[in-house]
């Protein structure tokens, strides 16, 4: 079924927060561009074209998903549902009232978007990221998130989104 990730390497299957592949030990990441599993060399791998390291709660919690390279290790980022966790963590909410954008509602990030669709998570996203990114470019930092989630890109992780939510805790 769709939870059925490959180890590119050896073509055994790899569940899908697998950090390493239980068959050849290969070390894993989850790359949410091209929703497939990906063979690391020294924790990170070019996936069309670009560098991918892992995020930076890989040791902290087993995170095994893939974040876009910074050239400052310093500035690497956190994965998206990471970032949303930390931001909820810290109890923030964007009040529609009081932010100077026109945001839709309140933006709270959830404790978990198990029951969300994958469109409710990449709201959030949307109003979390846009956040982060002026603070980053108020501090003269390059955005946090520099990326447009297109609709191909929502399609895909809208697939994995079905997959995690598909895997029993
Ligand atoms: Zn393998
Ligand atoms: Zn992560």
């Amino acid at each position: 079924m769709v939870r059925a990730f490959i180890c590119p390497e050896c073509h055994a299957f790899a569940a899908f927060e697998s950090n390493r592949c239980t068959s050849c030990g290969g070390p894993l990441g989850l790359c949410l561009a091209t929703r497939s599993m990906v063979l690391l060399d020294d924790d990170a791998a070019v996936v069309d074209g670009k560098q991918w390291v892992r995020c930076t709660q890989a040791g902290p919690l087993g995170c095994n998903w893939l974040v876009p390279a910074e050239a400052d290790p310093a500035a690497r980022g956190r994965c998206l549902s990471d970032t949303l966790d930390t931001s909820r963590e810290a109890g923030m909410v964007l009040h529609a009232d009081r932010v100077r954008f026109n945001a839709p509602r309140d933006i709270a990030p959830r404790e978990s978007y198990a029951d969300a669709s994958i469109e409710e998570l990449l709201a959030d996203w949307k109003w979390v990221s846009m956040f982060f990114n002026r603070v980053n470019t108020a501090m003269g930092k390059n955005p946090l998130y520099p990326f447009e989630i297109g609709n191909g890109v929502a399609e895909k992780l809208g697939f994995v989104h079905k997959v995690v939510k598909e895997v029993p805790l």
